[in-house]
């Protein structure tokens, strides 16, 4: 009787150790990564299918509008919409110019994330190529900078030495490193776990994007990129494994937005500009202006209250032959608003029957388009992304049937218990089988 009574009480000391030993959570993004991936064989993909296995997936993810990629990601470690984060675009609205501004930095973010609540519960944080994060609270990063340039991202990286201490462990000494190569950037993750076992990790994989830019949903560039992207995801899992953290990890494989194949490029500011709302030989002159994002095209006006102007545009727009109505629907204000999407936009076209937006001012309006691309509103099966997740005790096998950007953040908060309250998404205890 004693020796029971002794083991019942090694044991709940056992157990109240693992209670309080830090959990982790790794959460990757393939950029472009669409359900398909792991759902048909066509697609040379056996880690993800292996996790499909092992743990639950989405049938279909929904981004956010625009469905590009800084506000997508920024949803992700949020839990909220472009609307209440800030990020709106991967570029910024110029008004009066075009000089290529982006969203890069940690401080254009107007939401708490899951990287200063982790930080704050004294957990340790990593993040590599995650856009808008140079400068974040985050003690191992190296962001996505997008156009910014290897010297920003080499100065925004942190802890200071970090990319030397990469370049010597990772990479045999090499100076340049190929951050648009996925199985690169897993080596250097996969490098970070074992060594360093953050308790979050967000990592960003980007070349499976670049591929359907070029090709289109099908193709040998995208099959060769997605292949690669899961080889990726097979080191990652690895180096869970070598560092010891498989048994109290969740590992979430998701996306940012699905893709559409382009036939035609539509360029709105050709008809804004016959209409005489718009100078195309001074772009500081105008009235209203589209700001094109791949798949939409967002309406900004001079005075955003100018009511008069925008019943002008949407008169024209509605004027417009049915063989050039039939490439957009517009977004309305009221649209704009429920999905969340950037408040000083009047509104927006999604593009239709194979069209994207284009930039011309002058010239035909619509022109021939090729490869693909994303930004449409975040409501049809093509442009949804995909979400995969294994844990211990994870139900096995499970397919949810839709979950939005906003899910993810929730799936990492409930796992790592963060106290992040502004998170929106749907709890993701009902996914997981309940302990004895
Ligand atoms: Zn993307």
């Amino acid at each position: 009787m004693k020796k029971k009574l002794f083991l019942l009480f090694a044991s709940f000391i056992v157990l109240t150790l693992k209670a309080q030993e830090h959990k982790h959570v790794i959460l990757v993004t393939i950029d472009g990564f669409r359900p398909d991936f792991y759902f048909e064989d066509k697609w040379n993909t056996p880690n993800l299918k292996q996790m499909l296995r092992e743990g639950v997936h989405a049938y279909g993810v929904n981004s956010v509008f625009p469905s590009v990629t800084y506000p997508s990601h920024t949803t992700i470690v949020t839990g909220v919409q472009p609307a209440d984060h800030g990020i709106y675009f991967n570029g910024v609205f110029e008004p009066d110019s075009t000089t290529g501004k982006i969203y890069w930095n940690f401080n254009e973010i107007t939401s708490p994330t899951i990287w200063k609540a982790a930080k704050s519960a004294g957990l340790k944080v990593a993040s590599l190529m995650w856009p808008a994060s140079a400068g974040a609270p985050i003690d191992f990063n190296i962001s996505d900078i997008g156009s910014m340039g290897e010297e920003v991202r080499e100065k925004y990286a942190w802890p200071k030495g970090i990319m030397d201490t990469i370049r010597r462990e990772v990479f045999s000494g090499k100076q340049e490193i190929k951050w648009g190569e996925d199985e690169y950037n897993a080596q250097t993750a996969a490098w970070v776990i074992r060594n360093k076992k953050p308790n979050l990790m967000t990592i960003h994989l980007i070349s499976v994007d670049h591929a359907e830019h070029t090709v289109g949903r099908e193709g040998q560039m995208v099959e060769d990129a997605i292949h690669e992207a899961d080889r990726s995801i097979g080191i990652i899992r690895q180096a869970i494994k070598d560092a010891g953290m498989e048994h109290n990890t969740l590992l979430i494989v998701t996306g940012d937005h699905g893709f559409y194949n382009v036939e035609k490029s539509i360029n709105p500011n050709v008809w804004l500009a016959k209409a005489g709302l718009l100078d195309p030989q001074d772009e500081s002159n105008w009235k209203a202006r589209f700001f094109q994002v791949g798949g939409a095209a967002f309406l900004f006006l001079r005075d955003e209250h100018d009511q008069q102007t925008k019943k002008q545009v949407l008169k024209m727009l509605k004027s417009l032959p049915s063989e050039e109505k039939k490439y957009f629907r517009i977004v309305d204000a009221a649209q704009m608003k429920e999905i969340g999407a950037n408040p000083h936009v009047s509104f927006a076209l999604s593009g239709l029957s194979g069209a994207a937006f284009g930039k011309e001012v002058t010239g035909e309006a619509i022109l021939s388009g090729e490869g693909g691309t994303h930004g449409y509103f975040p409501n049809t099966r093509n442009i949804q992304t995909g979400f995969i997740a294994i844990a211990p005790n994870i139900k096995k096998g499970l397919e949810i049937k839709q979950l939005d950007l906003r899910d993810v953040t929730v799936f990492v908060k409930e796992y790592l218990n963060l106290d992040l309250p502004t998170a929106r998404g749907r709890s993701s205890v009902k996914y997981y089988n309940a302990v004895n």
